[in-house]
């Protein structure tokens, strides 16, 4: 196995790929000469074609540098399981390495191991301890962690790593590791980082962020980097006017996954990631597991293992009152009136309802408005535009009811929403969570409401737990549904038998 410091940096920096004729590209150029940029009103990637890859044409890349320091493989079972235990690490896949325990135990080569040490931190965050030697092994991974757990680094390392084991960029290559990220903000915090570490093996990094002028970055694409954090609109724009490509992109990061599908970018990072090489390998980031995340691991990750940090048992916010109506699917427009009539009558009334579809947050939000009810509607499938007003006018108390699906509620951030109900059950319990906890922010207090109906059986355990978690009475139908069907928990479970409005 190749050593961490095989490539000659600094020198050499016109080395051709490969010598000779020069090889094959990299599944060939990202859209160029469209000319323009990508549509910002349009249909952003329309003219980006999926790409058919031919995996034997391709170029061969490395991507496990992972060396397990001998102290790592001395650790019995025993020792990594009490580790993994301390620090709260759940894994869910094959063939995890064992968590490192020191920074030295990662085996980073020394331009890395400079800056690390220069930092002074005592030993590496519990995501850095079992994420590095995973994606250092080359593995495709998702890693369920919050800002502030020292992930950026934890994806950041391994890609400097992974670089510097690739041939160099020739002119007119774009980046071998691409970062996707949700905010312009969070772009700049990750390119600082990327540029603090990168700078001592030479490593170029960009950032790519809409509301800024284009020219600057266009000329940091042209220059070249190895590095390029984006976020996904102006990045899609870049690559379908040929700006920029990935054919050489073998390392890609989705940071902050579950924001990005909130603010409505999965059709762009469904379009940016059909660009890059099947093989690449991807690590992607949640600080949630909703089932839109799952589905994205499902289809961009191959064979992956998921790291957990954390508590798995979920608990809601203890500051809200949690009521749950059992009652059928045919009761649930008479019994929504009715709490809305209540609702509306209180000073303080912001109330979100949520609902399971986009379709039946379409029909719910015609019909309320037509009696009148000062609502309005938002889900996954409105433009930026109107999703951004209608959350204004909510915001704003102009309309005090917002029907809302999952997706549109997950970045949702009001400060004085009272009440939340769910019209319809969400998938999972981490789903309800998430939709009650839109109330009661900062220490505010809030009420939800749920409708639960025999076709939700399935969850009931789940959520009784959540209930008892949090303290709060819990409906004796509830506790039969339950019984009933025999306790069973249905963590994460599909949803079935959709009720009609
Ligand atoms: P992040 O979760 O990547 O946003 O990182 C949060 C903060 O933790 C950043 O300010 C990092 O500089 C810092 N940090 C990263 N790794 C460590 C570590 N091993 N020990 C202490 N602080 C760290």
């Amino acid at each position: 196995m190749p050593g961490y410091s095989d490539r000659d940096r600094g020198r050499d920096r016109d080395r051709g790929y490969g010598g000779g004729g020069g090889p094959p590209r990299f599944g060939g150029g990202g859209g160029r000469g469209g000319g323009g940029g990508g549509g910002k009103f349009g249909n952003p990637g329309e003219r980006l074609r999926k790409k058919q890859w031919n995996m034997d044409e391709l170029p061969k890349f490395e991507k496990n540098f992972y060396q397990q320091h001998p102290d790592v493989t001395r650790r019995n079972p025993a020792e990594v399981e009490t580790y993994r235990r301390t620090k709260i690490i759940t894994i869910k896949g094959r063939d995890c390495p064992n968590p490192i325990a020191n920074f030295h135990e990662a085996s980073f080569p020394s331009y890395v191991m400079d800056v690390i040490n220069k930092a002074g931190w005592t030993e590496p965050t519990p995501i850095q301890a079992q994420g590095w030697p995973l994606a250092l092994s080359g593995k495709d991974m998702v890693g369920i962690a919050q800002t502030g757990s020292g992930k950026t680094l934890s994806y950041l390392l391994p890609s400097i790593v992974h670089i510097n084991h690739q041939p160099f960029l020739e002119r007119g290559d774009g980046p071998i590791c691409l970062v996707l990220a949700p905010t312009r903000e969070l772009a700049q915090q990750v390119q600082q980082v990327a540029a603090e570490y990168g700078r001592a093996s030479r490593l170029k990094s960009t950032c790519i962020y809409g509301g800024a002028p284009k020219g600057p970055q266009i000329r940091d694409l042209e220059r070249g980097v190895e590095i390029c954090i984006a976020t996904p609109g102006r990045f899609i724009d870049f690559l379908e006017s040929g700006k920029t490509n990935l054919r050489r992109c073998t390392y890609l990061v989705l940071d902050e996954a579950d924001r990005m599908l909130d603010m409505g970018f999965e059709p762009q990072i469904r379009k940016i990631v059909d660009q890059i090489r099947p093989d690449r390998q991807t690590l992607m980031w949640s600080a949630t597991w909703p089932k839109e995340v799952r589905q994205l691991a499902e289809d961009f990750l191959k064979e992956y293992v998921q790291i957990n940090v954390g508590a798995l048992q979920l608990s809601a916010n203890h500051n809200i009152l949690q009521i749950v109506d059992v009652c059928n699917d045919g009761e649930k427009e008479n019994k929504l009136i009715r709490l809305l009539e209540e609702i509306m009558s209180e000073k303080e009334n912001k109330t979100i309802i949520f609902v399971e579809t986009k379709r039946r947050c379409d029909d719910l939000t015609r019909r309320m408005r037509k009696d009148g009810w000062p609502g309005m509607g938002i889900h996954g499938d409105k433009s930026q535009q109107e999703r951004d007003w209608v959350l204004n006018e909510f915001k704003y108390g102009k309309a005090p009811i917002l029907i809302a699906t999952d997706v549109a509620s997950r970045g949702l951030d009001v400060e004085d929403v009272k009440f939340v109900i769910n019209f319809d059950y969400p998938n999972n319990s981490e789903d309800y969570i998430h939709r009650i906890g839109r109330t009661a922010r900062s220490q505010k207090t809030g009420t939800a409401y749920t409708f639960f109906t025999p076709n939700n059986m399935r969850q009931a355990s789940d959520l009784i737990a959540v209930l008892r978690e949090a303290n709060q009475a819990i409906n004796p139908k509830l506790l039969q549904m339950a019984e009933d069907r025999g306790g069973k928990s249905n963590w994460g479970g599909s949803f079935k038998g959709r009720s009609r409005w």
